[in-house]
């Protein structure tokens, strides 16, 4: 998996661009609520911290275009009573498969290696090759891993953050021209 950081930006660049011209919550509560919209696939830890395996269920089917639908089709439902079905259904659907996208680029060392990516019509995991962001390390606990992160993080506001940026600010100057 690439790190919440690289996670959010995609999220906010994601969220600045199907947006729409009127915001959702505020402008910059639209963007703290793109960013955690954009964790909703690694909720897949819960059901394992549950029975105190934490990965047990981590980039299972929960990382799959069959997921993302389903995440957009209850996102709609959920638009549907505020009057923009689409709205909504594009933003959790589009927002949900860039991160099994993102995490899919990632390096991952652990079989089997990588997302299900076009589950359910087929069950094999892959990962891209070559991949572009690094592994998140969680052991061993030291500063080495730590600073490991560090950088693979950086390295995702390298690649990312532009994209995010120009995202953002394109839907600043449509929020105010649909203001005026
Ligand atoms: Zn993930």
């Amino acid at each position: 998996m690439a790190t919440p950081v690289g996670h959010a930006l995609a999220g906010v660049a994601w969220g600045a661009l199907v947006g729409g011209r009127r915001p959702w919550f505020g402008p910059w509560r639209d963007v703290v609520f793109f960013a955690a919209l954009a964790m909703a696939p690694d909720l897949d830890f819960l059901p394992g911290l549950v029975i105190g395996r934490p990965e047990a269920f981590h980039h299972g089917v929960s990382h799959s275009l069959g997921f993302a639908l389903l995440f957009g089709g209850l996102m709609a439902w959920w638009g549907a009573r505020r009057g923009a079905p689409w709205r909504w259904g594009l933003l959790g659907a589009g927002m949900y498969f860039l991160q099994v996208l993102l995490d899919w680029l990632t390096l991952d060392t652990s079989p089997p290696r990588g997302v299900p990516l076009w589950w359910p019509l087929s069950g094999r995991s892959f990962m891209a090759e070559p991949w572009l962001f690094d592994d998140v390390r969680r052991r061993p606990l030291a500063w080495a891993t730590l600073w490991h992160d560090i950088k693979a993080a950086g390295w995702e506001v390298v690649v990312l953050g532009p994209p995010a940026g120009l995202a953002l600010w394109w839907r600043r100057r449509r929020l105010r021209a649909a203001k005026e």
